[in-house]
C-alpha cells in the first residue's frame, strides 16, 4: 500500500505532512511512501532527507496517486480533481469552514479524516494536532509580540536606573495561551491571564501567572471546550477586561470556540484606553478575531498601540511544527493499517470514528449530518 505526501499548495503554508522519521515508521508498517519533489523545502527538509529515509520522489500526480494521502491543509480546488474513489485522505481539513468540501469528499468516494475532530482523550494525545500546533503557535505569538514591543520584558536594575518589567495579559488559556504565558514568564514579564473554563485558573497559576476575570457557570462543555457566553456574561467579561487592559504593555488573545467564529473580546474602545507603545496580538484573527479590527497577516497602529493579526503561526515555525504534525499523523495512520500493511478501518474505534468525515460515498460525522 502506498502513502502519498503532496507539497502543500495553499498560500503561506510551509509545513509538510511527513518527516524522515515518519517515513521510516511507515516503512516499518510495511507501507511505501511517495513524496512530491520539494514538499519539504518550506520546512527545511530536502528531498534527499526523504529518499534517505526510504521514500521515493514523484511529481504532484504521483504523490496523489496513493491509497492514503497525507495533507496539512485541506486540498485546494485544483487538487480536488486528483481525489479518487476509495482513497483515504488525512489532514486538518477545517470542515466547519468548508462544509461544501465535506460533501465533495463524499461524492468523490473518499474516506476523509479531519484530525481536528479527534476527541481530546488521553489515547488521542499522540495524534492531537490541535495541541501540537497550538503549543508552537502560542510560543510564536508571544515571541512576535515581544519583538514588536519597543520596551523590555524583564526588570533590569542598572547603574542608570531600574527598568520595570513589562505587563503581559493573555486572553484564553488553552494550549496556545498557556504556552504564551510560559514564554512571557521565561522572559521575566509580569503575566496575568483570563479564561472562562474553571480548570484554566489553576493552570495559569501553575505557570506563575495571575488569574484575572470570572468563570461563568457551566462555561466548559463536556468535550472540555468553552461555550459561547451569554450577553450578560459577555458584559461582565468586557467590564473586567476593559479595566485590566489599561495597565498592560502586551496583550495576546487566543480565545476560540470550536466550530464558531472566535468571540470578540477586545473592542476598539478598549484599545484606545491602552498606553502608547503597547502591543496587541490577536491569535484568533483568522477565525473572526478576538480584537476589533484585527486582520490576519496585517499590522496597524491605533493611537500608539500596535495591533497585529496573526496568520498561520505554526507555518512560521515549519521545521518544528512539521515534525510534530507528521508524528501526530503517523500515530493516527497506524490505527488504519493491519499487521500485513493493508488498509483496515475499524469503525468501532472511537478515534477513527471521531475523526472520520466521509466514508463509502456518505458523510458519516454527526456534526456534518445536515450536509448529507
Ligand atoms: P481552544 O483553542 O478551543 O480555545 C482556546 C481557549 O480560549 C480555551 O481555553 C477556551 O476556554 C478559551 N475561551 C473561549 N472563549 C473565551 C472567552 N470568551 N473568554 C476567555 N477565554 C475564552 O482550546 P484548546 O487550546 O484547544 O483547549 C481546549 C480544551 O482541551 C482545554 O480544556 C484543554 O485543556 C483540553 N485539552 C485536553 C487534552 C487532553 O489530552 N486531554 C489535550 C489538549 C487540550
Amino acid at each position: 500500500m502506498r502513502i502519498g505526501i503532496p507539497k502543500e499548495s495553499r498560500e503561506h503554508e510551509l509545513r509538510v505532512a511527513a518527516s524522515p522519521d515518519t517515513i521510516k515508521r511507515y516503512k516499518g508498517l510495511g507501507l511505501d511512501c511517495v513524496v512530491e519533489e520539494g514538499a519539504g523545502t518550506g520546512a527545511a527538509l530536502a528531498d534527499e532527507a526523504f529518499t534517505k529515509a526510504g521514500a521515493s520522489l514523484a511529481d504532484a500526480a504521483g504523490a496523489w496517486d496513493a491509497e492514503i494521502v497525507l495533507k496539512v491543509q485541506r486540498p485546494g480546488e485544483d487538487e480536488m480533481g486528483r481525489l479518487r474513489q476509495g482513497q483515504v485522505l488525512v489532514g486538518m481539513l477545517d470542515p466547519y469552514m468548508s462544509r461544501e468540501q465535506v460533501a465533495a469528499y463524499a461524492s468523490a468516494g473518499v474516506t476523509a479524516f479531519s484530525l481536528e475532530l479527534l476527541p481530546r482523550t488521553t489515547r488521542a494525545q499522540a495524534m492531537d494536532v490541535l495541541s501540537s500546533q497550538a503549543n508552537l503557535a502560542g510560543y510564536k505569538a508571544m515571541v512576535d509580540a515581544m519583538a514588536a514591543y519597543s520596551r523590555v520584558l524583564p526588570m533590569m536594575m542598572t547603574a542608570a536606573g531600574t527598568v520595570t518589567p513589562a505587563k503581559v495579559f493573555v486572553i484564553g488559556a488553552g494550549v496556545a495561551g498557556l504556552q504564551a504565558i510560559a514564554t512571557a514568564k521565561r522572559m521575566g514579564a509580569v503575566v496575568t491571564a483570563t479564561d472562562v473554563r474553571p480548570a484554566a485558573r489553576e493552570e495559569i497559576e501553575s505557570l506563575g501567572g495571575k488569574f484575572v476575570g470570572f468563570i461563568p457557570e457551566g462555561a466548559a462543555t463536556a468535550g472540555g471546550y468553552a461555550r459561547p457566553l451569554t450577553p450578560e456574561e459577555q458584559a461582565e467579561q468586557a467590564r473586567l477586561v476593559a479595566e485590566h487592559l489599561k495597565g498592560q504593555d502586551i496583550v495576546v488573545t487566543t480565545a476560540q470556540i470550536p466550530g464558531r467564529k472566535a468571540p470578540r473580546i477586545v473592542t476598539a474602545q478598549m484599545v484606545a484606553s491602552m498606553k502608547a507603545g503597547s502591543v496587541v496580538l490577536d491569535m484568533a484573527a483568522e477565525s473572526g478575531g478576538n480584537v476589533e479590527g484585527s486582520e490576519p497577516g496585517a499590522e496597524r497602529m491605533e493611537g500608539g498601540v500596535r495591533i497585529i493579526g496573526a496568520r498561520n503561526l505554526p507555518a512560521r515555525l515549519a521545521p518544528a511544527s512539521s515534525v510534530l504534525y507528521a508524528r501526530n499523523l503517523q500515530n493516527f495512520v497506524a490505527l488504519l493499517v493491519s499487521k500485513e500493511g493493508a488498509l483496515a478501518i475499524d469503525m468501532d474505534d472511537d478515534l477513527v470514528k471521531g475523526a472520520m468525515l466521509t466514508h463509502e460515498g456518505r458523510i458519516v460525522h454527526p456534526n456534518f449530518a445536515d450536509q448529507a
